[in-house]
């Protein structure tokens, strides 16, 4: 299992992320991305690909 972590402080909002990875991010609310949880390993390319596309260094994928 992944864990996929948002830092809420450095998230600015520009949904990178979402755009690569829909099913892995959502913005919420107050536009801060918040990962889907209980994503398999499957999906780690997915999801370090989003990390490296984020502006912002916002996301960890471990
Ligand atoms: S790409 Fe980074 S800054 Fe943009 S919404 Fe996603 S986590 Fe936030």
């Amino acid at each position: 299992m992944l864990t996929i972590v948002v830092d809420r402080a450095k998230c600015e909002g520009y949904g990178q992320c979402v755009l690569e990875s829909e099913d892995l991010f959502e913005l919420d609310d107050d536009g801060v991305s918040v990962p889907t949880s209980g994503v398999g390993d499957e999906r780690r390319d997915d999801a370090e690909r989003a990390a490296d596309m984020c502006p912002m260094q916002a996301i960890t994928v471990s």
